[in-house]
């Protein structure tokens, strides 16, 4: 087996989960969130900033490395972790939802799908087969099944029906994969909003034994009540020594709330997305530090925060930075939001340890949101 999981304990107030992966490239404290690389690079962050910020684990799109540089070159440089200098794990998704979300005039198959890459306007087509792979090329310490991410709101028709046909790429994938021994291949539930569709896709993969299963199709528009739901009666149907992956979620109360319903590992663009244009978050809530009211603060981005640039530059000086499109600018607001919400993660894993997360998750909330409860959409 690529990896393992390992339950330390769970969380007497909340039912939350400890764990360890261990991985071919170290071992992963669990709840984790993992900061995206999309193109082999957490966007303007070094490995070595990366590591000094605690990141134990980084994700890679097969989608942007397929088009760019090509799966073939990042092979021949002894693969991912060797071609971007980073030696701790690696997971890399399928490319399934950026073909979705990002290319034209796809069009889906049995077979597969075939779309026009959003760079040249070329013709290319992915499949179960081909998306493991260049996975196996890439070589993540986990890689993800090919699936289709149905839009919502969608038909429960249309996605009956894609369910099913992710489940049997899910095989496909299984058969076509090569690295068993040092690549471990999770499974995506999927089912939409839908009870019953979920319950039968988490039965059948649970049924195929795999190394993890993620949750997918969430985060794409509904309600934060309604994914919590989802939530709510999907996990529980997930084998307790494996790990769970929430995908595409890193706001700070669904993290938490995510933590609380069971899941392991998330994963999102949100900390350096919103870094580029001067939002952050911080320990007393969202702050835009591009607006003119911190022309003259010279105090920390975020005085409770222990990070590099907390520690060395004032509001004043990141919203000049960040309004003169200044690259630095960006590094500094990158850092603090992955630092945050990595320390986040560290402080609800203490919180399981001390069984006190529901507690935790009270007082963060009302620091962060200033309320109990959070806002209703994504
Ligand atoms: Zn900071």
């Amino acid at each position: 087996m690529a990896i393992k999981y390992e339950l330390i304990k769970e969380c007497k107030q909340s039912g939350a989960r400890l764990g360890r992966i261990h991985t071919p490239h170290g071992t992963i404290e669990t709840p984790i969130f993992m900061p995206v690389g999309t193109q082999a690079t957490v966007k303007t962050m070094s490995p070595e900033e990366l590591k000094e910020m605690g990141a134990q684990i980084i994700l890679g799109n097969t989608y942007h490395l397929f088009l760019r540089p090509g799966h073939e070159i990042v092979e021949e440089a002894g693969g991912l972790h060797s071609f971007m200098n980073w030696d701790r794990a690696i997971l890399t998704d399928s490319g399934g939802f950026q073909v979705f979300s990002l290319s034209q005039l796809r069009q889906i198959t049995e077979e597969g799908v075939t779309f026009r890459s959003h760079l040249s306007g070329e013709k290319l087509f992915l499949s179960p087969e081909k998306a493991i792979q260049i996975q196996n090329a890439l070589g993540a310490d986990i890689i993800m099944a090919f699936d289709e991410c149905p839009p919502y709101p969608a038909d429960k028709e249309y996605v009956a029906a894609s369910t099913e046909r992710t489940y049997r790429w899910l095989k496909r994938c299984q058969a076509a994969h090569q690295r068993k021994e040092d690549q471990a291949l999770f499974g995506i539930v999927q089912g939409g909003m839908h009870r019953d569709l979920r319950e039968r896709s988490a039965k059948q993969l649970v049924d195929l034994d795999l190394p993890g299963y993620a949750i997918g199709g969430l985060s794409v528009g509904e309600s934060k009540a309604l994914m919590y739901e989802v939530l709510s009666y999907t996990t529980p149907l997930l084998p307790k020594h494996k790990p769970r992956y929430l995908m595409g979620v890193g706001s700070p109360d669904a993290l938490i709330q995510g933590v609380i319903y069971g899941i392991d590992m998330f994963d999102c663009v949100l900390p350096t997305r919103i870094a580029r244009n001067g939002t952050t978050m911080t320990s007393q809530g969202r702050l835009v530090v591009r607006n003119a009211k911190f022309a003259r603060d010279f105090t920390p981005l975020d005085p409770a925060c222990d990070c590099y640039t907390c520690r060395n530059y004032s509001r004043a000086y990141l919203r000049h930075l960040i309004k003169a499109e200044e690259t630095f600018g960006i590094r500094l607001t990158s850092y603090h939001n992955l630092y945050f919400l990595l320390n986040l993660m560290k402080q609800i894993r203490e919180a399981i340890m001390e069984d006190r997360l529901l507690d935790f998750r009270d007082q963060f909330f009302l620091q962060y949101y200033g309320s109990l409860t959070t806002e209703t959409t994504f």
